[in-house]
């Protein structure tokens, strides 16, 4: 769909006709089967720090080597929890209160100057799958609280407002976002399909992080070989760190460059914490709702989502990654800012958009 006035859009004035509304109000859901299940996931992993008796893996192992650098000291790991904390809080703020793109926007720039190019990259929620994971089968390996509340907290926040995490806090996602040029649509059976891929990836890293492949060394030791592959091919850690091996640097420049004219292409169809983020993002207590009240059936929000998040005139609570774009489009959304005095943004379409024909 191309560029369309504000004014051409059906029911954009308020009071204009409009069809029964479809998405402009929060379902209430109860909160506490949804907190008793993340304290009962939390209680889990912490309490594998402290079991007895190890178990038997039938022969020596070797844990991964890690490769990001050694944890902080308590009081700078209290620091990072504190700023993920805060990222989160403002993260649901402006997605679903203020409904500004522009504050997530800027959000998204400070978490990548804090989490990305000052901490480079770890610690990361990401990449804690593995230490999670290790930690829970191999009670030898120890993991801080840090750690852990990055692995919960995010997932936290997701069931409370959805992936607020992915809008406005991870470094990966906002460093995909920032290089986002002529943004264009794929085929949506296509879509479906490479979404699957970061649930198969999550499988395998779990079982490389958990449990590895028996392998010989080179002095005819048998050992089990473990690996953190989320950390070893994490594509943007170079980008961060401003060096790394070839082909990592190679493999962040592709995704750069796929990343110009295919929104996110790592978090659509990779990205492992972003599959554990959708599934609990469905059962959110509260996520975006694209017009602030009555539904227009316009579908120029389904133009401007650059994610293919919107199915229905809907935001997808699984695929949508609260970046809040598709407010500044919405007609209803237009006519709310100007009644509270905010400048309205000019709309802007994907080529090949999804609206209606
Ligand atoms: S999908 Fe993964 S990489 Fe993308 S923003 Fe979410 S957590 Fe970060
Ligand atoms: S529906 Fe699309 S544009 Fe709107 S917040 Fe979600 S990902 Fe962003």
């Amino acid at each position: 769909m191309d560029d369309r006035s504000l004014a051409d859009a059906p029911g954009a004035e308020a009071g204009g006709p409009v069809a029964p509304s479809r998405c402009g109000g929060h379902a209430r859901r109860p909160l506490w089967p949804l907190i008793l299940l993340v304290v009962a996931f939390a209680s889990s992993a912490l309490l594998a720090q402290y079991q007895k008796k190890p178990p038997d893996f039938g022969g020596v192992h070797a844990f991964p080597t890690p490769t990001h650098p050694e944890p902080r000291g308590v009081v700078l790991l209290s620091l990072d929890v504190a700023m993920l904390a805060v990222g989160l809080g403002l993260g649901a703020y402006f997605v679903l209160k203020r409904r500004s793109r522009t504050g997530t926007l800027l959000l998204s720039i400070a978490a990548i100057a804090y989490f990305g190019f000052y901490r480079k990259g770890c610690t990361c929620p990401i990449g804690s799958i593995q230490n999670v994971t290790l930690s829970l089968v191999d009670p030898r390996y120890i993991i801080s609280p840090g750690i852990i509340a990055f692995f919960l907290l995010p997932l936290l926040a997701a069931l409370l407002f959805g992936r607020v995490f992915c809008g406005g806090v991870c470094p990966l996602g906002t460093v995909q976002d920032l290089v986002l040029l002529r943004p264009m649509n794929v085929p949506r059976k296509l879509d479906r399909v490479l979404r699957w891929i970061p649930f198969l990836y999550l499988a395998l890293a779990i079982f490389f992080a958990g449990w590895g492949l028996p392998t010989v060394t080179s002095s005819g030791k048998a050992i089990v070989l473990r690996r953190f592959l989320i950390c070893e091919w994490d594509p943007f850690i170079g980008i961060f760190r401003l060096s790394g091996p070839f082909h990592m640097l190679a493999i962040g420049a592709g995704f750069i460059l796929v990343g110009m004219f295919y929104g996110r292409p790592y978090c659509r169809w990779l990205c492992p914490y972003g599959g554990l983020l959708s599934i609990l993002s469905r059962v959110s207590w509260k996520n975006v709702t694209v017009t602030p009240d009555k539904e227009t059936y316009c579908g120029m929000c389904a133009d401007a989502c650059p994610y293919g998040a919107i199915h229905d005139y809907n935001a997808d609570r699984a695929t949508c990654v609260s970046c809040a774009r598709c407010y500044e489009c919405c007609p209803r959304e237009i006519v709310r800012l100007r009644r509270e005095g905010i400048p309205a943004k000019r709309y802007v379409s994907v080529p090949g958009g999804r609206g209606p024909a």
